[in-house]
């Protein structure tokens, strides 16, 4: 166990499953106390109690990022149990859409963007103001590799990615000078429920997104959770405003 984050409060957004879950586990790991939120409470109850059985501090709160009050009501949860927020890892996100942009629907479109990019906005509007209340904290976004290039038959979940990393550079600028440092991390395809969902649907897409990665195998959610660790620790002090790949050499290609 390391202790670079002994003292700090975490946020972790889509705690119950895969990356978050990974992530929550990790800054837990590393001495943080981890607020666990997710709309999937058993999912997220496992995280905490997972997080309990190494050792660690954490609380669930059931938040649905896409809706203003809960996510103004989740940061007021995190602040009256431990007092203040150090760092947040905006990570709740879905992929639902597998069909070419002009047999897309409005629904679909306004889910993935309510989500995706409304929840991420909501998310540091409400965690800024309380990480200037104790001078600055690190916030991590997840985008995807889908946010820096093309996305075949995934065109609104791209678009919603390449939004995410908008937001996180200009929040990066806006902050810099107020100690807040904001970044995005961007994964390939990481064996999580998302990936095992979409394989289902298309039984190919579990061949090619292997053979996406040069590195010859998908990514692990435990590999997102160490450059989101990164990205938070004072060991990336002067590092705000970027979208790392974090892709086994998908984006070199
Ligand atoms: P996952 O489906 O395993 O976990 C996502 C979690 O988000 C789930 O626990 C789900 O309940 C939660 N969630 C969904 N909608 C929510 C909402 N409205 N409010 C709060 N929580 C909500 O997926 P994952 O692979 O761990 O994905 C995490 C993030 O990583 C997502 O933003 C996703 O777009 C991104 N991502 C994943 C991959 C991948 O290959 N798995 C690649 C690139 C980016």
């Amino acid at each position: 166990m390391t202790t670079g984050f002994s003292g700090k409060v975490a946020l972790v957004t889509g705690g119950a499953a895969g990356i978050g879950r990974a992530t929550a586990l990790a800054f837990a790991a590393a001495g943080a106390r981890v607020v666990v939120s997710d709309i999937d409470e058993k999912g997220g109850e496992v995280t905490v109690l997972a997080i309990k059985a190494a050792g660690g501090d954490a609380m669930f709160v059931a938040c649905d990022v896409s809706d203003s009050e809960a996510v103004a009501a989740l940061i007021r949860h995190t602040v009256d149990a431990y007092g203040r927020l150090d760092v947040a890892f905006n990570n709740a996100g879905i992929e639902i859409e597998h069909e070419r942009l002009a047999d897309g629907d409005l629904e679909t479109f306004d889910r993935i963007m309510d989500i995706n990019v409304k929840g991420v906005w909501l998310c540091m509007k409400h965690e800024i103001p309380e990480m200037l209340k104790h001078g600055g904290g690190a916030i991590v976004n997840t985008a995807s590799v889908a946010g820096l290039g093309a996305a075949p038959k995934m065109s609104i979940y791209s678009a919603s990615k390449h939004a995410v990393i908008g937001l996180t550079r200009s929040a990066a600028v806006e902050y810099a000078k107020k100690g807040i440092r904001v970044n995005a991390v961007c994964p390939a395809v990481i064996e999580t429920d998302m990936f095992r969902r979409a394989a289902e649907s298309d039984p190919r897409r579990a061949e090619m997104a292997v053979a996406m990665h040069p590195v010859g195998r998908l990514g692990q959610p435990e590999e997102i959770a160490a450059a989101v660790l990164y990205l938070c620790s004072e060991a990336a002090g002067f590092t705000t405003g970027i979208a790392l790949p974090v892709d086994g050499g998908s984006t070199a290609i």
